[in-house]
């Protein structure tokens, strides 16, 4: 469905634009996945884009303090535990295995680099202007940027696109030094293995950055505020597998408890803490406190007020276009409702440029965003869990298949967790799939496809899936909802 072009004259779907006497088109304020994807859909679209941003470097939180130096760790830890851990099982001796921390963090540094010069280079051959500097609202179509090199520049522009992220944050109580006492972005520079270590928060960047230093050698002890771990929207089982799964690795968690202040004492901390219900406190050493407790927009200096663009509870408020309540002025990714994920910014970028360019209307469906926890094992899901089904009185029927019954899992040593697929009881289409398996993170891109599609459970059993792959898992999981029986496992 195509809905009326946004700026008659401006917009005209299936030809290349004139650059208006505004100067752009499109000015996006920030460069994260959220910003930068849209600078080049816009762009390739046929509009004239700028993209300022005030880093240094493109690619936002994303590239340069999270999805990919968090990933880069989380690989190479891994392997560094299989190594020391797990080869000898397999047949591998690998004696006297030790760590280079030093290399392995310059590894991910060039990770970081090649990714953000590589957005450069598509700016380049996309032609987005890139203006480096810190921008502000000035009007509902102009931009003051204060340039990074000195100096400022207005930017004169059609329609502006907020994509200005979020920051780290802590507890009130808590100071972050970026030493002792870090946020994630301190985490992925610790410059030696704290012996110990605790997670403040046991959501999804507070188990992945626990697992990278526990692999490492730290004795990680996870506090969480509330009953189970993994964070807003993982299903009740898959929680409690999953915990009992990172305890076996050795990390320890203490639930359903709040750190009530933190203070350092010579080269320790000290961690205090007290049952979220109240209680009587407790004070536990640390070497080094990791505070995960979640993420803030990134407001500052943006010139909200000055425009008056509407904030509510902390996020722009945006409509289905999202464009605020400035006609000419949108917003996408972090600040705006929906998950904190970088394939969901994207997304939204993606979509407000195609609306500015072709008029084409957008629609993005946010019970079909994935969410991937990438700890070993990964936790990956989609669309409803059991609780959400309960609670929205759909009758629903499961099936699991666990890796330990896939010939591949078998061979290859990967045997641990499952898929488990939720399907309408009378309809039998998918409404919601949860893995817990090192390929889970993967093996979703599946699930997002039938699901996005409106598949039935049978569509999917009846899918020739390669063997012996761990995909065939997902078959097996479907076959029960199907038929009431997989072959390879029994009822
Ligand atoms: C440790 C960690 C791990 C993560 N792992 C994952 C993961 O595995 N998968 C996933 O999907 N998500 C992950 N995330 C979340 C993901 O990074 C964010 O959801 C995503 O980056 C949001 O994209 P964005 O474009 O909205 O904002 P950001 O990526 O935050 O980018 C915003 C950019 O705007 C710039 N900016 C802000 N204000 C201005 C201004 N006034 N002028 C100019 N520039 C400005 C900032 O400098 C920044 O570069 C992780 C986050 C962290 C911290």
């Amino acid at each position: 469905m195509f809905s009326r072009p946004l700026n008659q004259g401006l917009v005209l779907a299936g030809r290349r634009l004139q650059s208006s006497a505004a100067g752009y088109d499109l000015c996006v304020i920030g460069g994260g996945p959220g910003g930068y994807v849209a600078a080049i859909k816009a762009a390739q679209l046929g509009l004239k884009v700028v993209c300022v941003e005030r880093r240094g470097t493109l690619g936002g939180t994303c590239l340069n303090v999270g999805c990919i130096p968090s990933k880069s760790l989380l690989h190479n830890s891994h392997l560094y535990h299989m190594a020391k851990h797990d080869l000898a099982a397999r047949g591998i001796k690998a004696d006297n295995v030790t760590l280079d921390l030093d290399v392995m963090m310059a590894v991910k540094e060039k990770a970081i680099a090649t990714l953000t010069k590589g957005i450069e280079m598509l700016f380049k051959a996309n032609k987005v202007d890139y203006v480096k500097g810190h921008g502000t609202l000035s009007g509902p179509n102009s931009v003051k940027v204060a340039l990074m090199d000195g100096g400022d520049q207005t930017i004169e522009t059609k329609n502006i696109m907020l994509a200005t992220g979020s920051e780290v944050m802590s507890l009130p109580n808590i100071e972050l030094d970026e030493k002792v006492i870090v946020s994630s972005t301190g985490a992925l520079k610790l410059e030696k293995v704290p012996e110990r270590l605790t997670v403040i928060g046991g959501g999804v960047i507070g188990l992945e950055l626990g697992s990278v230093w526990a692999r490492l050698g730290s004795k990680v002890t996870v506090v969480e505020f509330m009953g189970s771990i993994g964070g807003v929207g993982i299903d009740t089982e898959v929680a409690k597998q999953f915990t009992a799964m990172l305890k076996k690795q050795g990390m320890k968690f203490e639930l359903k408890t709040k750190v009530t202040g933190v203070e350092k004492a010579g080269s320790i901390i000290k961690v205090h803490t007290e049952a979220a219900a109240g209680g009587d406190s407790k004070i536990a050493e640390a070497d080094v406190v990791l505070v995960c407790v979640g993420r803030r927009t990134f407001f500052d200096n943006l010139g909200l007020e000055a425009v008056g663009v509407k904030v509510e509870r902390n996020k722009i408020e945006v409509d289905h276009h999202w464009r605020t309540n400035v006609p000419s002025i949108f917003a996408v990714g972090d600040i705006v409702k929906g998950p904190m994920l970088a394939h969901k910014a994207e997304d939204e970028g993606c979509l407000v440029s195609e609306y500015l360019a072709t008029g084409k209307d957008p629609h993005m469906d946010y019970d079909k965003v994935p969410s991937v926890i990438y700890t070993t094992p990964e936790v990956a899901w989609v669309g409803k869990t059991e609780e959400m089904l309960k609670a929205e009185g759909v009758e629903y029927k499961k099936g699991k298949y666990t890796f330990g019954a896939n010939s591949r899992a078998k061979a290859s040593g990967e045997e641990m967790g499952f898929v488990k697929v939720l399907a309408c009881k009378k309809t039998d289409k998918l409404l919601g799939v949860h893995i817990v398996n090192n390929i889970a993170g993967e093996l979703i891109g599946e699930a997002c496809l039938a699901i996005e599609y409106g598949a039935s459970t049978e569509d999917i059993a009846r899918v020739c899936h390669a063997h012996p792959t761990l995909s065939e898992a997902f078959k097996g999981a479907t076959q029960m909802t199907a038929f009431g029986k997989a072959i390879n496992s029994p009822p």
